[in-house]
């Protein structure tokens, strides 16, 4: 068995590759980077290594082979390479793992593909994924490729939660129901909330609240998933940096026969020109939050939008789990946006639930408490970490296996 204590992490997005290599010993992250504009004449690769400056470089990459081959030189040249000894796993993110995968899985040539079976139903990530894969097995063959996929978390979601209430049958044939995403996030955090309250999380009831530029909600009882917000495709739920969330279907259909635009255009209409982009025309709440202290109406309204989608979804998450113990914000606006914050659980006594304006005023990157003293629900902000929670879990897989 080998001795190495480091997973490398990949995550592979559609023109980008984000990894860390992380030491499950001790936490530590040796090294971390991003490699961008995958496809375009104008690439770029960052490379930081722990305690040495940061490098970086401009490059074209063609595809997601050249940007992983370029990674896999930076992390040679401070002897961190793929063929290192400490290195026991690689770690990769997969989007979409359907029905079939609702647990880490080491990869094999039938793992890869059934994930490319699953290709309909993430078009955009999946294929990412799967290349960051291959070329990583390509360059490193022994060495264990385990995926962890963002929908694994939700499994548990009750049939009758996970289903529209659709034609049976229509539903099945393709594959349509409520699949969950951003789930790896929200395991680490309704976890990390257990620790940072002392509790055991099989005794706790989280709802999870991931505002990122994609955006979902968690309610997590006793450390299992009960009900998330994303559906089919990470479009459903709360209203994010540029998708819509929860729309009446019917608008689709009248987009199409009235407005005469095709499906195409509806996709990249809810998709990418939606939720606060679409209400204001920035995406980035930092923006949103400047423009509308400063008087703008269209930013106070798509504040105001964003708070009032986030808020039905936490009375409604209040009431699937009967019983709530902790409201925990994570992600960048999550972690960074006070008034997002406070607007979201203001007048929310009868729930139990009470912001401290001093304590939500608190900057920092750390765990943190910002209930009232009176509150009866722990309110919390969680940074999450999706690598460590993928480091994480490939690590313990890899040991199993070999044990
Ligand atoms: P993520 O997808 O988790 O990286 O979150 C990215 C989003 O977080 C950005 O698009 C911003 O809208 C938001 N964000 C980051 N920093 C701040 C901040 N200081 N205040 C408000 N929003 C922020």
């Amino acid at each position: 068995m080998s001795a190495g204590t480091r997973v490398l992490v990949l995550n592979a997005g559609s023109s980008s590759v984000k990894y860390q290599l992380i030491d499950m010993l001790d936490g530590s992250r040796p090294a971390a980077g991003l490699a961008e504009r995958i496809g375009e004449p104008d690439g770029r690769l960052v490379h930081t290594p722990d305690g040495k400056e940061r490098r970086e470089r401009r490059q074209v990459f063609p595809d997601h082979a050249a940007a992983l081959r370029a990674v896999a030189e930076e992390l040679d040249a401070d002897g961190l390479g793929l063929d290192s000894p400490e290195l026991v796993a690689v770690g990769h993110r997969v989007v979409h793992g359907g029905r079939r995968f609702t647990e880490p899985t080491l990869i094999t040539d039938e793992v890869l593909a059934e994930v490319r079976r699953l290709v309909p139903l993430a078009p955009l990530h999946n294929p990412a994924n799967i290349s960051g894969i291959e070329v990583a097995r390509g360059l490193r063959p022994d060495l264990p490729q385990v995926a962890v996929f963002d929908t694994a978390f939700h499994a548990t979601v009750p049939e009758y939660a996970a289903r529209y209430a659709i034609d049976r049958a229509v539903a099945d044939e393709h594959l349509v129901r409520r699949y969950g995403f951003h789930g790896t996030s929200h395991r680490y955090v309704s976890q990390a909330t257990a620790r940072l309250l002392g509790r055991d999380p099989a005794e706790l009831n989280v709802i999870v609240l991931h505002l990122g530029n994609g955006a979902s909600a968690s309610a997590v009882a006793g450390g299992v998933c009960v009900e998330t917000s994303m559906g089919l495709t990470p479009l459903e739920g709360l209203v994010m940096g540029t998708r819509s969330g929860d729309i009446d279907a019917g608008v689709v259909f009248h987009l199409h026969r009235v407005g005469g635009l095709t499906v195409d255009e509806i996709d990249a209409l809810l998709n990418r020109r939606s939720g606060l982009l679409g209400l204001c025309g920035d995406n980035d709440m930092r923006e949103v939050l400047r423009r509308s202290q400063e008087g703008d109406a269209a930013a106070a309204l798509a504040f105001d939008a964003y708070v009032h989608r986030l808020r039905k979804y936490l009375g409604a998450y209040c009431a699937v789990l009967g019983r709530v113990d902790a409201v925990v914000f994570t992600a960048g606006v999550g972690e960074n946006a006070a008034p997002v914050r406070e607007a979201a659980c203001t007048g929310l006594d009868a729930l139990g639930i009470a912001v401290d304006p001093e304590l939500n005023a608190v900057r920092s990157g750390e765990p943190r408490i910002i209930s009232a003293a009176h509150s009866r629900v722990a309110v919390a902000v969680v940074p999450t970490d999706e690598e460590l929670e993928i480091a994480q879990q490939a690590f313990t897989l890899v040991q199993t296996a070999v044990r």
